[in-house]
């Protein structure tokens, strides 16, 4: 490499690493990266007609220019039209900058007019010494979307140049696309990079709308095709039949304390009909906390095991994988059947014992944590492969599940996140879906209590009575945010004190750092009613299962969301007991938290809960790119079930009948992405 060449190369790769920031990698990237809004240079306004608070376009000359020290350093420029005066400032400035801005040289200058001290004034205007007749703009100016060391102008030249190179031929054929009412794909595009003048922001909307429908409409085409090829893909590679075979399933239904509710009969049936098939199967089983997933996969699990193959269950936390391997084993265990164990907590000779059952395929049911697909992990004839909480892992996690066999495993998914149907629709494409809408019978509603923390005293007291009279409880601790450390101490912090305060109750606590075996022996005291008071941080939101408790108190209810605020009330109410959940809340409350916890007030149903958290953040943040491992929809809303429906008959149709639109619509959307669909 020459000397000259590597600053040039360095820059390139600079330049490469921040449009990756933006997730720009080739022009076709960058012809979808559109603009967030619009500034309009292509007109002058005279200084006397500006608008305070709207941003405009003048030409000035310089009166004067000045620095001045108070009440801090900045650059005072003075300037005129035939119309007024108007004063630019700039807090921060290079000398290049005040060399420009010498008396008597025409500006043009952009920004936002403000009534300052000293008369109107434009903070920080974006300015350029004007040429003689220098030409306005015929086009509105946009801005993008970018980042640190990344300007606008250079954004919209490589934009430019890339709209140039690319192929914008349309993907939808002309009879589809009139069929759905919409524009052409590079009309839509080039108006929304260099749209017209328009006189005001309404006519721009006007102008703009037909042009994002289209966009809107392709980006969730592409969504569609690619999870409806991730299954189809799925479903051409074979998998274990697993027929009815025996009466193991009976046996187990037959000796259950409980019989299943019919929600769970109609799931069971869909799964069984699944596992028959010679496809792996891909399903969804999504139910409310407390609906009984649980029983649904252990009835999976044991049909594998009849026809020779091993199941595996997954679980998120070292407590629920503890505690769903428990409540398997008493199930299991009268049938004969062991269940096997594995987490990162297990000792070094364990470990390895429990890997060579697995791998030799003695074990042939398997409960555990994350350790289930680290490396070591092999599987001798995995046919079945569960998740529980599907949503708290991430996307690679998720699936890795599925790779520790050696051929194609069916899957089963679960989740107590209820996924609203539109939202199920686009990012579940490609799973089945199985829902539990009926819970167990015999529950006695939770009711929920919205209390200030000026009356903790009053809670503390409501734990003593609830104890006293044979139940237990939960005191979930505030979540300070981005600080395990500090959580911790507060846990701590509340453990101590409430042990202090409730001194003939035995209080336990249980958090995020405890070692796996000392978790795993506080839960269980829990379960025995050793431990009456148990004072947790969030560690116990998924899936823990004391039917004895029936109080929980949520302090500081205010800094949680509502998914977690539905899923750690769903802890209680799960046996006959009367049960309440105490929501303490500091005030004064922001208008957010306010809305959150109207919400869980007044609502039970975790369907209704999602729906309003849908509506209160939004889809992006709603299904989170941790939860869902989906990229998120940059321009497409999800709230319309109308066009989603629409979007899936067209997916459905030009997959059918013009499959290499549908490739090159796909290479168009979602070229270098497309690993993360494979949800
Ligand atoms: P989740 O869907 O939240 O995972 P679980 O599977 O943990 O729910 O079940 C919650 C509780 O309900 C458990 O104690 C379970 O044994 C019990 N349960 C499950 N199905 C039934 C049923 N049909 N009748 C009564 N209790 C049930
Ligand atoms: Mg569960």
């Amino acid at each position: 490499m020459t000397a000259a060449a590597k600053p040039k190369k360095a820059a390139a790769s600079t330049l490469a690493s921040r449009l990756a920031k933006l997730g720009l990698r080739s022009d076709a990237d960058l012809v979808l990266h559109l603009p967030l809004r619009y500034e309009d240079e292509t007109a002058i306004t005279a200084i006397a007609a500006a608008v305070l608070g709207e941003t405009a376009q003048f030409e000035v000359e310089v009166v004067s220019s000045e620095i001045a020290y108070r009440p801090r350093r900045q650059l005072l420029v003075r300037a005129r039209d035939d119309s007024g005066v108007l004063l630019l400032r700039f807090l921060n400035f290079y000398p290049s900058q005040q060399k420009v801005m010498q008396p008597g040289v025409t500006l043009r200058i952009f920004g936002e007019v403000r009534g300052g001290f000293f008369g109107d004034e434009i903070i920080h205007p974006r300015f350029h010494a004007a040429a003689e007749n220098e030409a306005l703009s015929d086009r509105m100016t946009p801005v993008y979307p970018t980042t640190a060391g990344l300007s606008q102008a250079a954004l919209r030249k490589l934009i430019g140049a890339a709209l140039a190179r690319v192929d914008l031929t349309d993907t939808l054929p002309d009879a589809m696309r009139m069929r759905h009412g919409l524009e052409k794909f590079a009309a839509s595009l080039t108006l929304l990079h260099t749209p017209p003048p328009a006189s005001s922001a309404a006519e721009l909307d006007t102008l703009h709308r037909p042009a994002w429908q289209r966009i809107c409409f392709d980006e969730l085409l592409a969504q569609q095709l690619s999870l409806r090829r991730a299954y189809a893909a799925r479903r051409n590679l074979g998998a274990p039949i697993l027929a009815a075979r025996g009466d193991l399933t009976s046996r187990l239904q037959a000796q259950l304390p409980f019989r299943l509710t019919g929600a769970q009969q109609r799931t069971w049936a869909e799964i069984a009909a699944d596992l028959a098939q010679p496809q792996p199967m891909q399903r969804l089983l999504q139910g409310d906390v407390g609906s009984g997933k649980t029983i649904v996969a252990a009835l999976a699990m044991i049909r594998a095991a009849e026809n020779g193959w091993q199941a595996a269950l997954m679980a998120p936390t070292e407590i629920l994988a503890e505690q769903h391997f428990r409540k398997l084993q008493t199930w299991l265990g009268s049938l004969g059947i062991e269940v096997a164990w594995l987490s990162g907590s297990l000792k070094k000779k364990e470990k390895v014992a429990m890997l060579e059952a697995i791998a030799s395929g003695r074990a042939a049911f398997v409960v555990g944590t994350h350790a289930l697909i680290e490396d070591a992990a092999q599987f001798a004839a995995l046919g079945l492969a569960i998740v529980d909480e599907q949503h708290r892992f991430g996307v690679r996690q998720r699936l890795a599940l599925k790779d520790k066999g050696t051929g194609a495993p069916h899957q089963l998914m679960m989740s107590a996140t209820p996924i609203p149907r539109t939202l199920a629709m686009s990012y579940y494409a490609d799973l089945d879906v199985s829902t539990l809408d009926e819970l167990p019978p015999g529950r006695t509603p939770v009711v929920t209590k919205l209390v200030a923390h000026g009356r903790r005293d009053e809670v503390v007291a409501r734990v003593r009575d609830a104890c006293r009279a044979g139940r237990q409880a939960y005191w979930v601790c505030p979540l300070i945010e981005e600080s395990e450390a500090l959580d911790l101490q507060t846990a701590i912090d509340t453990f101590e004190r409430l042990t202090a305060e409730l001194a003939e109750l035995r209080v336990g606590l249980v958090h995020g750092r405890l070692k796996g075996s000392d978790k795993a022996a506080v839960m269980e005291a829990f379960t025995r009613n050793d431990i009456q008071l148990l004072v947790a941080t969030t560690v116990i939101e998924v899936g823990v299962d004391v039917p004895n408790a029936s109080l929980m108190v949520i302090e500081h209810a205010e800094r949680f969301g509502l998914a977690q605020l539905h899923q750690l009330r769903g802890r209680v109410g799960r046996g006959a007991a009367e049960s309440a959940c105490v929501l303490l809340y500091a005030a004064p409350l922001s208008h957010t938290a306010r809305q959150r916890l109207k919400v869980i007030y007044e609502n039970t149903d975790g369907f209704e809960i999602a729906r309003q958290d849908l509506q209160l953040r939004g889809p992006g943040e709603f299904i989170g790119a941790r939860q869902s491992g989906v990229p998120l929809l940059r321009y497409a809303d999800l709230d319309d079930p109308t066009l989603i429906e629409k979007v899936r008959a067209a997916a459905e149709e030009l997959e059918r009948d013009h499959p290499h639109r549908a490739d090159a619509h796909l290479t168009r959307w979602l070229a270098g992405r497309a690993e993360l669909l494979k949800a």
